[in-house]
């Protein structure tokens, strides 16, 4: 197939390319490296399967040829103030990215009639009062709140998914993706493992925004890549959430990541840096994924962090 990968120069997408370039696919990843960084797909410069196109999505998107399949996952997704990266840092570009890019995408999905995948997110759950999240719940989100850009971007661009599908019968898919790790995530992402490991090595206090008793559940991205792949082969149009179901705290994972990096550094714990929308307990209900897809994650999260510790300290 020929695929068009939006947003491929980040740490998802990149990830993606790799593994769609080994099944034998010719891709085509789309990135204007808002966050992302060409780092991520050097590797593959070169290859006679794979071209990356510097773009801006929210513009008209012209790709010559037929396309086949297109991954949509170009958005800013950290939701972190305090990195340049974040998307509260970029406000106008997350929306624009969500809505004009998601129809441009969409647009060029139906000029070539190709499957088109729509990467969503659990912050279409906002601060859930469902515990865990099943995918029929229809969230809790403040439409004005700190993390409003992203929220409201992403369920926009996943009506309009529907939209197309419904209005053009469209072969479509959703998939809200809870919080995923892993390799080539950016240093200064501001997204808690990044920020954690990255402390971690450098000897400095673990940064924990709150109490810490808010939870989290991190689905490793090989994990994650796996699930994408096999949603992209089943017919499946409503929303399917992917992720680990492991929930913990965030001082668990603090604890765990100072244990892994060996760091003595402790932490500390900043009031004031949690935002009021931040949610209090996340966790994906994966019933839909293993009986649709007969998905389930299998890396466990100590293996995983290893990984992305070990990624860090070269990159450090
Ligand atoms: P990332 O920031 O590493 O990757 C996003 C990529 O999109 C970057 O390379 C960025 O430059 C690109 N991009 C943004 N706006 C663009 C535009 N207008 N035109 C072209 N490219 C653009 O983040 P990620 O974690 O890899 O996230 C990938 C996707 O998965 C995003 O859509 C995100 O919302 C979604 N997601 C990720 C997670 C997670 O835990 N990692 C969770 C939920 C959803
Ligand atoms: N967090 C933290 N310290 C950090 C970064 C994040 O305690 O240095 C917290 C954050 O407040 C949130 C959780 O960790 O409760 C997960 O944050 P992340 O930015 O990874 O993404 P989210 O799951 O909130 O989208």
């Amino acid at each position: 197939m020929r695929v068009v990968v939006t947003g491929g120069a980040g740490f998802i997408g990149s990830h993606l390319c790799d593994r769609l370039i080994e099944a034998d696919h010719e891709v085509m990843a789309i990135d204007n490296l808002v966050t992302g960084d060409a780092e991520n797909l050097a590797h593959l410069a070169g290859h006679d399967r794979f071209q990356y196109i510097r773009h801006d999505v929210s513009n008209f998107i012209f790709v010559s040829g037929k396309v086949d399949a297109i991954w949509h996952l170009a958005s800013p997704a950290s939701p972190n103030p305090l990195s340049p990266y974040g998307y509260p840092q970029l406000p106008i570009q997350t929306l624009k990215v969500g809505a004009l890019g998601t129809h441009n995408a969409l647009g060029l999905a139906r000029a070539n009639e190709a499957v088109f995948l729509l990467a969503s997110t659990s912050e279409v759950y906002g601060d859930p009062e469902q515990h865990p999240q099943r995918e029929d719940y229809w969230g809790h989100v403040d439409p004005i709140g700190p993390r409003s850009m992203y929220d409201e971007a992403k369920r926009f661009a996943e009506a309009i998914t529907m939209a197309y599908h419904r209005y053009h019968s469209m072969d479509t898919r959703i998939v809200r993706i809870f919080n995923t790790y892993g390799p080539r995530m950016r240093l200064d992402d501001g997204r808690v493992v990044p920020n954690f490991i990255r402390q971690a090595i450098e000897g400095k206090p673990l940064t924990i925004y709150g109490d810490g008793q808010q939870t989290r559940s991190f689905c490793y991205i090989d994990d994650l890549v796996e699930g994408l792949l096999s949603l992209m082969e089943i017919k499946s149009h409503n929303p399917i959430n992917l992720g680990n179901p492991v929930e913990m705290t965030i001082e668990e994972l603090a604890d765990l990541v100072l244990r892994l990096t060996g760091s003595e550094a402790g932490v500390e714990y900043l009031a004031d840096q949690r935002d009021r929308s931040d949610p209090q307990q996340r966790r994906p209900d994966i019933g839909r994924a293993k009986e649709i897809l007969d998905w389930e994650p299998s890396v466990p999260l100590e293996e995983g962090l290893r990984a992305t510790i070990e990624d860090f300290r070269i990159r450090l």
